[in-house]
């Protein structure tokens, strides 16, 4: 296995003086050099073969020892010096000061075909960024980035990815309900590769330590290696830059939103600035459709990071980064405006993100009403989000418009007759609305099915994969990887996956209650 490394990120920034791997405040650097824990005795679960292959690794190169010496940790590839990133973040509305790479160590960056990729691994052991925890990960979390990422991705959502996910022969102790009772769990790494893992975090940490080299030389490095189109770095490149960050944001969170993925802890050290979904955790998958909805327990009570707020929440991150860019720039003006300008292209594109799922293309007046009555009909009844939108594209005048979507609802039996009149007068207005578009069912469909995928990661789905794992069993990871790498198309032998939460799933841990505790 031969890679060709570029370290561009370490020669480029500023290094932490201190070699030592102690847990510490890391100032004027935007980085430290950090070496992965060797684990006791790793072993390669599952390898993204598509991943390996932009890394110019072959398969059967995965399979070697050195492979799985080198995604795990145990050995440090040639010239090369694994380091931990330097950010802070804004954690459930709060400035939490330094956080940092506690539990990713950085690898190297890899070119090939003329794109350039670092790579990290999640679950490696403790950095001086660890604070009070242990730099460790479990299977279980590890396996739900290590397939979200990769599902992520094939959905046509900008994301991190995932190459490999291992044991690390290692035990890990985690309380995963924080009421008292740790257990201990099997450890497991995820080498995970991005073109940036650079988040919001890492230039707000310079800016609340009025350290404005290393603010911007970062934002320098951050033009020069991520956004070479806007030219050398100057206040009109850090202005465009900043405006192209909100516009990648809001692109992402548009993704979100029409797929139903609640990302569950959108703090400021997890948004990163290339607008990648990025640090997998308590997310989860809208069944029901419902704006209030949020998997991760830690936010039961405020609810700030549900699914009709993550919109909102990408505004507010992006005036943390306004903030942050603010003393290189000097002007507030510009900022304001790029930040008015997001809410102006919400509203805009997220109506025809909506119109695109329902099959609209052309402009009508009484679209926002449309759009509005349909959100309002979904949440009538627990409604299964996929289930309804992917059946929706059935939809002809030739049937009652309710008897199209009734397998999307939980409980069939329970649908009263005001629920059935509200869609079937829905339907009235959506047919009508059709007539104007000048499109046959069949392209119709074809359409809608490209945006409303039949094959999500359900919440469930990964905890049925987890549960096997514990127990040695990797098949099912396997069966999942395959269905996700097609997630827009019908696939014979797989309609199991296309169904409702089953109801054990409901309000079990890990289906529909996440904690951070990963
Ligand atoms: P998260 O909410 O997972 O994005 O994590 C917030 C911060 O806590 C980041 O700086 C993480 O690196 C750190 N962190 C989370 N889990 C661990 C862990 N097990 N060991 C060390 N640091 C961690
Ligand atoms: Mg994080």
């Amino acid at each position: 296995m031969k890679l060709t490394i570029k370290n561009t990120f370490l020669t480029e920034n500023t290094a932490d003086s201190i070699l030592e791997n102690t847990r510490r405040q890391v100032t004027e650097a935007v980085y430290s050099y950090t070496n992965p824990k060797q684990p006791k005795k790793p072993e390669v679960l599952h390898v993204s073969q598509e991943m390996a292959a932009e890394l110019g690794i072959s398969k059967k190169e995965t399979t070697s020892d050195f492979f799985k010496h080198i995604f795990t940790g145990n050995e440090i590839y040639p010239n090369t010096k694994p380091f931990s990133m330097c950010y802070g973040g804004h954690q459930f509305g709060n400035w939490a000061g330094q956080l940092g790479d506690g539990r990713a160590i950085n690898l190297f960056e890899v070119t090939h075909q003329n794109k350039n990729w670092k790579v990290q691994l999640k679950g490696a052991g403790e950095t001086p960024y660890s604070r009070n925890a242990d730099g460790l990960a479990v299977l279980r979390s590890s396996v739900r980035e290590y397939l979200c990422s990769e599902a992520m991705y094939h959905l046509g959502v900008p994301t991190t990815r995932a190459l490999s996910l291992s044991l690390s022969g290692d035990t890990v102790l985690r309380d995963v309900l924080y009421d008292g009772n740790p257990a201990h769990e099997k450890g497991a790494i995820v080498s995970r590769v991005a073109p940036s893992f650079l988040r919001f975090g890492n230039y707000e940490i310079f800016a609340a330590r009025k350290d404005l080299k290393n603010l911007k030389s970062l934002v320098n490095y951050t033009i020069t290696y991520h956004f070479p189109h806007l030219g050398s770095p100057s206040k009109k490149s850090y202005i465009n830059f900043f405006k192209e960050v909100a516009e990648r944001t809001l692109e992402l969170i548009l993704h979100w939103q029409r797929i139903g993925f609640v990302h569950g802890v959108m703090n400021t050290d997890n948004m990163s600035i290339l607008g990648l979904t990025i640090d997998f955790g308590p997310y989860g998958w809208l069944e029901g459709f419902d704006h209030s909805w949020t998997p991760n327990t830690t936010d039961k009570e405020h609810k700030r990071y549900r699914y009709g707020n993550q919109p909102s929440i990408g505004l507010w991150n992006l005036y943390q980064l306004a903030n942050a860019l603010y003393p290189i720039i000097e002007e507030a003006a510009p900022l304001e405006s790029i930040l008015n300008q997001y809410k102006i292209d919400f509203e805009k594109k997220s109506l025809a993100m909506m119109k695109s799922k329902i099959g609209l293309l052309v402009a009508d007046d009484h679209d926002v009403e449309l759009i509005q009555n349909l959100e309002e009909n979904l949440q009538l009844v627990e409604t299964d989000m996929t289930i309804f939108f992917r059946k929706l594209s059935d939809f002809t005048n030739e049937k009652e418009g309710f008897q199209f979507i009734k397998e999307a609802f939980y409980s069939p039996s329970e649908i009263s007759k005001e629920v059935k009149n509200q869609w079937n007068l829905w339907f009235d207005k959506y047919s009508d609305r059709l007539n104007k578009e000048g499109i046959s069912s069949k392209k119709r469909k074809a359409l809608m099915n490209a945006k409303n995928p039949k094959y999500i990661l359900r919440n469930y789905m990964s905890q049925m994969a987890i549960e096997e794992a514990e127990k040695g069993n990797y098949t099912l990871i396997e069966e999942l990887y395959q269905l996700i790498k097609r997630p827009y198309d019908e696939q014979l032998g797989q309609e199991k996956w296309f169904a409702k939460r089953p109801e054990w799933a409901r309000n079990k841990v890990g289906c529909s209650m996440l904690s951070c505790s990963s």
